[in-house]
């Protein structure tokens, strides 16, 4: 993973011609004023463990497997939100951890946070560093210093149950990794969010992901049957049946804990087997209302497709809803929608059939394969160009919400007013990304020319939408997280006797506080 940005560095993607012209006359992008730091320009504060604690890590998991090096610290610090982004292009790294440690077992993080617990230090767990709210950036004062804890060595597929159609999964696996494993069973997951080459399950499982294909499989939090969680005060183990009236479901305390109750040391998930087929396609609509009415009906009356997602005007004359045909001059016009079936041959022509005969009588115009498959093969193309508009001079960033179909016109409205009030004359491009019966996501891509301080220029931007957020009654994240950027607008959603609840359980578990501190817990 590229340190300053996303991916793979071989992967880095130019910026279409027509793209670079839009940004220059449009948006008046100019270069920025200074390049972006290299790695050896990057600065990182002294490493702050006490060598005793060191080698106290290092008696459980092996030397090896506790680093204190720059390499190590720099690709620890943070995580991948523009703002993220914008400090390391910066070279400021002085969020870094003071040692990455990687444990091996259940086992030994039990032990990792017993030490970490006795000796003050503050320990957070780190998947694939995609986190995009702030979740990664733990608060350093009062401790004796931070340790990065890297899943990645637990990463194998332990067990498959084919007659419940459950596989026991370890936390640090990647999700292409996880697929590949299960792929030799016949079966998926399911789970493609754009993050997917570098995100983990625990990360999915703790900040509670939806991906692109939630609309068939589900939501990340809706697979999770059960789980090992290594806390400070001990192991729990739970999920003993799929559903259970037992009491309120404890599995609900972890999913989308931040790494701020305990550490998920192995997952119980629901697996599906790998699809037959696979056939995506576009539908175009006059108007996003249209096009909304349109998925609200799909997602009510049964039988969606896998993927469901519906481009505004602007994303779809940008051609953001096809990044492999991003900027093309006489781009598209309406709205457009992809949708997409995956499963056994009859399901996916039932369901075809049954989603093409309510959209065309929603005023949908079927548009071919073309514009789904393009969508499909470019899905995972978008995070780099963010890089090349973060070198251009652009500021470029997305959020995302959830409301009730009801109010969804108005939250559409209010967020995309707030970001012209803070921004100028950005570019807002908005799709609806998941349908539930009862509502759906907004997801919004923003590019606006960078200012001489992109990072109060975000945010600026950023504060005025949660508000905005807020005001029209949606929440302040559907699948990103709540991390630190989050906290307030979180705090006000659940309100101060919510707060204390989550405090009252973190007190239980982590009585020391090591536990990604300044995440997640609303604090007065
Ligand atoms: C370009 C890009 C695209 C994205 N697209 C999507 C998307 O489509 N859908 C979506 O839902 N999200 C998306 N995200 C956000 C991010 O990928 C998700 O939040 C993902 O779930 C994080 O997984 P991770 O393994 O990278 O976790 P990390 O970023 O490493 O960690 C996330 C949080 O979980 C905690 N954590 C991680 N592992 C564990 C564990 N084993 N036990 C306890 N706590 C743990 C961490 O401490 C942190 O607070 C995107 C991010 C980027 C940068």
């Amino acid at each position: 993973m590229l340190w300053s940005g996303w991916g793979d560095p071989a992967r880095a993607a130019e910026l279409p011609a027509p793209v670079r012209e839009l940004l220059t006359e449009l948006l008046g992008v100019r270069p920025p004023a200074a390049p972006a730091a290299t790695f050896g320009e990057v600065r990182l504060p002294p490493a702050a463990l006490p060598p005793a604690v060191l080698a106290a890590l290092a008696a459980v998991t092996g030397e090896e497997h506790v680093r204190a090096d720059d390499d190590a610290r720099i690709r620890h610090t943070r995580g991948k939100s523009t703002p993220d982004l914008l400090l390391m292009r910066a070279g400021d790294a002085s969020d870094a951890p003071d040692a990455v440690v990687l444990p091996g077992s259940h086992e030994e993080v039990v032990e990792v946070l017993r030490l970490c617990a006795e000796h003050r230090v503050a320990v957070v767990p780190f998947g694939g560093g995609t986190s995009v709210v702030g979740g990664l950036t733990p608060a350093r004062r009062g401790y004796a210093g931070v340790v990065a804890l890297d899943l990645g060595r637990l990463d194998r597929l332990r067990s498959v149950d084919p007659v419940s159609m459950t596989a026991d999964l370890e936390p640090g696996l990647r999700a292409p990794q996880a697929e590949r494993l299960l792929a030799g069973h016949g079966l998926t997951l399911g789970h493609f969010p754009q993050s997917y080459e570098y995100a983990t399950l625990g990360g999915f499982a703790a900040a509670r992901s939806s991906g692109q294909a939630s609309a068939g499989y589900g939501r990340f939090d809706d697979m999770v049957v059960g789980m090992t969680v290594a806390t400070p005060r001990g192991t729990l183990e739970i999920g003993r049946a799929p559903k259970s009236a037992a009491g309120p479901d404890l599995r609900q305390v972890f999913l989308g804990s931040e790494g701020a109750f305990g550490v998920i040391t192995s997952l119980r998930l629901r697996v599906h087997r790998a699809p037959a087929v696979r056939a995506y396609e576009g539908w175009r609509f006059e108007t996003f209302a249209a096009g909304t009415a349109a998925l609200r009906r799909l997602a009510q009356e049964g039988a969606p497709p896998t993927v469901l997602r519906l481009s505004d005007e602007t994303e779809t004359m940008v051609g953001l809803a096809k990044p492999t045909d991003l900027g093309t001059p006489g781009g598209d016009s309406g709205c457009l929608v992809v949708a997409g079936f995956e499963g056994a041959p009859g399901d996916v022509a039932h369901r075809r059939e049954h989603a093409a005969a309510l959209l065309v009588e929603a005023g949908g115009v079927h548009l071919g394969p073309e514009p789904g498959e393009k969508w499909a093969q470019g899905r995972f193309s978008a995070p780099y160009l963010r890089d090349s508009l973060l070198a251009a001079g652009a500021t470029v960033e997305t959020l995302e919400t959830a409301c009730f179909w009801a109010d969804l016109p108005r939250l559409y409205d209010a967020v995309r007013l707030a970001l012209h009030g803070a921004l100028g004359s950005p570019l807002v491009m908005c799709h609806i990304s998941h349908v539930y019966a009862t509502g759906a996501s907004l997801y919004f891509t923003v590019v606006t020319a960078q200012t001489g301080d992109p990072l109060a220029q975000w945010a600026a931007a950023k504060r005025a939408a949660g508000e905005a957020i807020v005001g029209a009654g949606g929440t302040i994240s559907h699948h990103h997280g709540v991390g630190r950027d989050h906290l307030e607008a979180y705090a006000a959603e659940i309100g101060d006797l919510g707060g204390e609840i989550l405090r009252g359980i973190k007190e239980r578990l982590d009585p020391a506080g090591i536990l990604n501190p300044g995440v997640l817990i609303p604090v007065y």
